[in-house]
């Protein structure tokens, strides 16, 4: 899969060859590109940005440069993505389906943003989705732009060493938050390992987790549980 990354700050990209999104950079199962948007710009100060019309405060990033930078790296196959707190939530959803492209590209905003017209004229060519962290507002895309690169990245095949550790995540298959995890010592602290992880009996440890991951969503997050199918979970409960 290929990544592009535009920013004025590409150098905020650097975690990007650590960890496991940096092993699969060099193995080659990502092929991650990380542009600076000046080397798009036509004047000597290298500007991207502009004042706004009609007032207020702040800068815009200009279309135009955005326009010559897209034009370059964005393939006819490719899905733009814009990062902005106006945009559709992202999550584990939007990071599976992402997985299955062959091209994405991050375009980085600043300031107050990109002049709207980059959307508006991507969309009417290609496919575009504005996605938000969250609800807070962050100075750039740089951000997001790691955020989806990683939560992409190990879905790709081969990323991570074992598959086995994505099927009961978090905001997996199974809709529901992950049972809580120990390890060595069984006891620090005063606090004890739950004795069911000690005891070596696969099916009251595969109970044991399936109750904790539904009290916890429960507790939790109420809401992932009442969007789940009854029967479905269900089916799932006694399947344990
Ligand atoms: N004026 C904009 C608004 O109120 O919607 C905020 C601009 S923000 C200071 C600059 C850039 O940060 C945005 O263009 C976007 O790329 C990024 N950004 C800020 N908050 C974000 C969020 N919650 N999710 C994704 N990107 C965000």
């Amino acid at each position: 899969m290929r990544v592009d990354v535009v920013s004025i700050f590409p150098e905020y990209l650097a975690p990007l060859e650590l960890s496991l999104v940096g092993k699969a950079r060099r193995s080659g199962l990502l092929d991650l590109r990380v542009h600076d948007l000046r080397d798009w710009t036509d004047d000597r100060h290298r500007t991207v940005d502009d004042t706004p019309f009609g007032g207020g405060a702040g800068m815009v990033m200009r279309p135009d440069v955005w326009g010559r930078a897209l034009d370059d790296v964005l393939t006819p196959a490719g899905h733009l993505l814009v990062p902005s707190p106006a945009g559709e939530r992202f999550t584990q959803r939007t990071a599976e389906a992402l997985a299955g492209e062959e091209q994405i590209v991050v375009a980085c905003g600043r300031y107050e943003g990109i002049d709207a017209r980059v959307v508006e004229d991507r969309a009417a060519r290609g496919r575009v989705t504005e996605i938000s962290l969250g609800d807070y507002v962050l100075n750039g895309g740089e951000v997001a732009a790691l955020v989806v690169v990683e939560a992409v990245a190990r879905l790709l095949p081969g990323v991570v060493g074992n598959p086995e550790s994505l099927v009961e995540e978090s905001h997996g298959a199974a809709g529901l938050l992950e049972y809580p995890v120990y390890t060595k010592p069984p006891s620090w602290q005063g606090h004890d390992v739950p004795e069911v992880l000690l005891s070596g009996h696969h099916g009251r440890v595969a109970r044991w987790r399936r109750d904790q991951a539904l009290e916890r969503t429960a507790h939790r997050r109420p809401d992932l549980l009442a969007a789940l199918d009854v029967a479905e979970l269900d089916r799932a409960d006694l399947a344990v």
